[in-house]
Parts: C-alpha cells; structure tokens; sequence
C-alpha cells in the first residue's frame, strides 16, 4: 500500500481560456477542498493561462499574490488551445501526484477523496467517468457515437466517457511528457501509457459561466485528432470499400455487352453514369482520409514547439524547472 506520507508535493493544475468570471469561485473552491483534504504534504495550483484576452491574466495574478506559496501561473503567448494547454499544464507541475481538471468548475473536486484513494491502493491513473453530461442534446449524442466509434476502431482500449480530469503518478505525467508526438489528445496518450489504471463515475457539473470554449468546431477539431492519431480503422474500411468497389465495377463492365445487345443502353448509361458519380466521390473521400494522415505526419515532420510561454508567475521559491 502506498502512503501520502511518502510524497512531499501533489499538484493541481488547469488549463484556462478567457475564464475570468469562473476563475475566482473555481479557486476558492479548489483551495477549500484541498484544505479539507488534511494532506500530509505541501501542494501547489498550476494555472496555464492559454492566450485568455479578458481579465484572466489579471485574475490569476492576484492569486498568485494571494497564494504564492502554493500559485504558479504560466501564461502562453497566443491561444494554443486546450490539448496544447493542458500539455503545459502537466509540464509545469513538480508534484509526485497530479491532477488535471478545468477551470470552469465543471470537474467537481468532491471526488479527490476517492482518487486519492485508489492511488493508495495502487492505481497510477484515476480518471473520471462522466456519468450525467451537462451539455447540450446535440453535444451529448456526438460525444456519445465518438467514444464508442473511438473505443470500437482503435487498437488500444480506451475508455468510454473519460475526459482530462484525472489523477496522473507523476511516472505517467513523465511518460507523456516524453512522447514526441504534437498531436496530443491526452485522455488516449493516458491510456495508451499502460500502468494500471481505474475509472470512477463522476457527475460533470454545469459551466458556471459562460459557454464550452470549445465550440463544436473545436470539438469535431479534437475528435478528428483522437479518431486519427489513435486509430487506422478508416484506412481499413476504405480497402474493403475500394474492394466491393472494383468488383462492382467489374461486374458492370462484363454486363455492358448485354445491355448493348438488347438495346436498352438508355436507362443504363444513366446507371452507369450513378455509378461513376459514386466511385469518384468514394475516392474523394479516401483522398480527404488519406490527406488527414498526411498532414498530421507534416505537422510532427515540421516539429514546431506544442505552445509558447509569454511569462512565468510565481514566488522565488517556487522556480520552475
Ligand atoms: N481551454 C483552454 N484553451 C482553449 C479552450 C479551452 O485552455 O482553447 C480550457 C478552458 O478554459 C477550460 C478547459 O480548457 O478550463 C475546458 O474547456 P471548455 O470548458 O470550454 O470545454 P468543455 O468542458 O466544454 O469540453
Ligand atoms: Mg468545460
């Protein structure tokens, strides 16, 4: 069994974009769970400000005046949005335990209890389970078909409605810190790391202000980047689409002479013409696939840097790496 004793930091840590309005409540809630937790040794609160243009940054300065034994805020120099954020996020943590969990008190602290619990009994990743989703009908059915489409085509086993928010061991954080890929959707990096791992069911709150950041455009962005960085199963069914294809077009080809001999060739041009129709769009669209895989291999190729970092806040004493 493992003891909190034998650890001397846990970390917090959060993306933020533009949350000044849920930035204050989710930290006075964040520093009273903790507080109530007892813990036998130090924490901090990681907070990357991913490019917010409202009072954000203003925000999480006085917090860090406020707390600077504990506050550590990392400003990013443009939105770079919620993969690359959360990516900093984990990097920037120093704790032997780190949880990620977002800003915008949709990730209810509650739980902590319980995934420190499971820490102790062994497990180097608790993640939470969305049980009751907040979010619109429309949002909730997509999120609904592209976990399952996930979990269905890709090789490793990926759990069903499991977000960021999770408890990490910090050998896991290093481990996903290490992985050159750019392209990082993180609830698939974290399972794809092994170790031993657990879900608890969680009841994801209501925004507290404002709406998702994300937007369905961000979001189709991210399924599409978890859908093709963790799975081949479209390249698959394409060869099998292009092999019923062939063969159609075959069998059509040896029954053009009939359809001429018996002088209907009106009606069939006009189905083979269908035909051409379908088979070009097939192929456009396994160009479209093809051309995904393409450029998530020119993004790594070019190796650009995940984010940027404006300005580092913290107290001398918390220096970072
Ligand atoms: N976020 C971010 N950069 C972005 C979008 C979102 O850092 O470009 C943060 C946001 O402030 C929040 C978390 O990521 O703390 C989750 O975002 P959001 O609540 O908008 O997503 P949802 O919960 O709707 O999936
Ligand atoms: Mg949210």
């Amino acid at each position: 069994m493992r003891s909190l004793n034998d650890i001397s930091l846990i970390s917090f840590v959060s993306p933020a974009h533009n949350e000044a309005n849920s930035l204050s409540p989710f930290l006075s809630e964040l520093i009273d769970s903790i507080e109530k937790l007892n813990l036998p040794c130090a924490y901090e609160i990681v907070v990357v400000d991913d490019g917010s243009m409202d009072d954000t940054p203003d925000i999480l300065a006085s917090w860090v005046e406020s707390y600077p034994d504990v506050m550590r805020v990392v400003r990013l120099t443009r939105n770079f949005g919620f993969c690359a954020a959360s990516t900093a996020a984990l990097y920037y943590s120093k704790g032997d335990i780190v949880i990620l969990m977002d800003a915008d008190m949709q990730d209810d602290p509650a739980i902590f209890p319980s995934f420190l619990e499971k820490w102790i009994e062994g497990y180097d990743v608790v993640y939470a389970v969305r049980m009751k989703r907040q979010e619109s009908t429309i949002v909730k059915a997509l999120t609904w078909i592209f976990y399952r489409m996930l979990r269905l085509t890709s090789p490793i086993s990926l759990p069903l409605d499991a977000g960021t928010y999770a408890l990490m061991d910090r050998k896991v954080v290093n481990a996903i810190e290490k992985l050159p890929e750019r392209n990082r959707y993180i609830p698939g990096l974290r399972s794809w790391s092994g170790y031993r791992q657990i879900g608890i069911p969680v009841q994801r709150r209501q925004r507290i202000h404002g709406r998702s950041r994300m937007g369905l455009r961000k979001l189709f962005d991210l399924a599409m980047m978890a859908f093709f960085t963790f799975s081949y199963t479209p390249l698959f069914f394409f060869r099998l689409l292009a092999i019923c294809g062939l063969g159609i077009a075959f069998l059509l080809i040896l029954a053009c002479p009939a359809f001429l001999f018996l002088g209907h060739m009106n009606w069939q041009s006009v189905l083979m013409l269908l035909m051409v129709a379908f088979f070009s769009s097939v192929n456009l669209l396994g160009i479209v696939l093809l051309s995904e895989y393409v450029a998530l291999v020119y993004d790594e190729v070019r190796n650009r840097p995940l984010y940027l970092v404006d300005r580092i806040i913290e107290n001398q004493s918390l220096e970072h790496r």
